[in-house]
């Protein structure tokens, strides 16, 4: 199939403007080849898949195309209907599947959609499995079922249930001390797909709660991705109930930012942070994230004795590297956080639960945890990236720049732990620039950071 050239293919997925790139042409295609593709893998005949969409209003017709396009490859398929992204990758478990389709853009703006793909064991599909699949969307053929060999369609109503029951079985929870306590807490999901699970767990948590944004109907009230400059609403209605913390998501709830009990948003950073600061507390081990979060994470492993693995930016890098290192939480410093004793995928309501049994046992307001941490900031930048090759720019700045360490996984990440500072470059996938990030424990000492980066590729410092 020709691929519209404002459709985003990714490893896990494919992304677009609906009505522009992403139509129900696509959607169906793509559909019937992720179906082709698992009967081929899992040798199969009527590999079962299962659905969910966040709550977009372009979700239920691209839905549509999504079951045509898998029940003509014969592919059984259950919808779960409109429900936070970690729910379906839990429901996939749940059902033996062999694999599942999400419908999300997740924090882009409302005129996007996308699908990811998953595979049987509940994550996105890797660098590995997507080539096969990709093919059959390209150019292998499709063998389409006929008349009598169609995949079925059930309805699964019961999806938030279980993730629901799963969260509240993670092993670090009080839940007789957070219902005696009684958090207020207001929540505010965007109108996405938080709305459908976390009003509910935070009641199963005792919480005294103020909601905003909680239906989900996709008509996004502020910018969707719940970082601290769109979260003003959340800041304003922390301060008017006296709460003790504010909890924000995207529209497909994996990620979760908080505002303190002083009505501030704390960056996204901390989520992961002090999420791990709660699990390291009962659990000491490995902890993983990927070469772009804050070192505020570091510090908390470092508190706890354990070690910080970093993987490439990704959450499906971040999620094989915990499987394989046998982490005891991981995640991304966007407000992701994976839970290996839930799943290894990020999940908001994961990230709720682990924050307010924090509170719990600390016993102090969120604004003090937070004080205990250095505070850092990052910068972030660009450079235009001439004809040289990427090999030399790096080498030029291991050289020019002398950090004690130097990670290439993922682009080229050189570190000065005794600084407490760290630079990571990357090649941008969509554009011909080099982007930067740097963390220090000052914004001038991060800026200066990357002023040295530009001038030892012989770029203009920046304005
Ligand atoms: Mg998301």
């Amino acid at each position: 199939m020709h691929i519209p050239p404002d459709l985003m293919v990714s490893v896990s997925g494919v992304r677009g403007r609906v009505g522009d790139g992403l139509t129900p042409e696509v959607v169906a295609r793509f559909a019937a080849a992720f179906g082709a593709y698992l009967r081929e893998t899992t040798g199969e005949a009527r590999p079962l898949v299962v659905l969910g969409r966040d709550s977009r209003p372009t979700g239920p017709m691209l839905l549509q195309a999504v079951k045509a396009g898998l029940q003509s490859v014969g592919c059984d398929v259950i919808d779960a209907g409109l429900i936070p992204t970690p729910t379906t990758l839990f429901a996939i478990r749940h059902h033996r599947a062999a694999g599942g389709i999400v419908v999300t853009a997740s924090h882009n703006p409302v005129e996007w959609n996308a699908l990811k793909f998953a595979s049987r064991v509940g994550m996105f599909l890797d660098a590995e499995e997507a080539p096969a699949m990709r093919a059959f969307v390209a150019d292998r053929e499709i063998r389409r079922a006929r008349w009598h060999e169609l995949g079925t369609v059930t309805v699964d109503a019961h999806a938030v249930d279980r993730h629901l029951a799963a969260v509240l079985r993670i092993p670090y929870l009080d839940l007789d001390g957070l219902r005696k306590r009684r958090f207020r807490v207001v929540l505010d999901c965007v109108r996405g797909a938080g709305g459908v699970i976390l009003p509910r767990l935070l009641e199963a948590l005792g919480c005294d709660v103020v909601g905003l944004n909680l239906e989900p109907d996709g008509r996004f009230p502020r910018a969707p991705e719940p970082v601290a400059e769109n979260l003003g609403e959340l800041e304003t209605a922390v301060r008017a109930a006296g709460a003790d913390v504010g909890f924000a998501t995207d529209p497909d709830a994996d990620r979760l930012s908080l505002v303190s009990d002083a009505g501030r948003a704390i960056g996204e950073d901390f989520t992961l942070a002090l999420a791990a600061q709660l699990v390291l507390q009962h659990r000491p081990g490995p902890v993983v994230t990927n070469l772009s979060t804050s070192r505020v994470l570091e510090d908390v492993a470092n508190a706890a004795g354990v070690a910080l693995l970093r993987a490439p930016v990704g959450e499906i890098n971040v999620a094989r590297a915990m499987e394989r290192a046998g982490a005891v939480i991981g995640g991304e410093g966007n407000g992701g956080v994976i839970l290996p004793d839930v799943h290894l995928t990020r999940d908001a309501a994961v990230a709720v639960a682990l924050v307010l049994q924090l509170l719990l046992e600390r016993a102090r307001p969120l604004s003090a945890l937070v004080a205990e941490h250095t505070p850092y900031t990052i910068v972030k930048d660009k450079l235009p990236r001439d004809a040289g090759s990427l090999e030399d720019a790096y080498a030029t700045l291991e050289r020019e720049l002398g950090a004690p360490l130097s990670d290439r996984q993922d682009g080229l990440r050189l570190d000065w732990p005794e600084e407490r500072r760290w630079l990571h470059l990357r090649a941008s996938g969509t554009e011909p620039i080099l982007r930067i990030i740097a963390e220090a424990p000052s914004p001038e000492a991060a800026r200066e950071l990357v002023e040295r980066a530009r001038q030892a590729l012989g770029a203009a410092p920046s304005a």
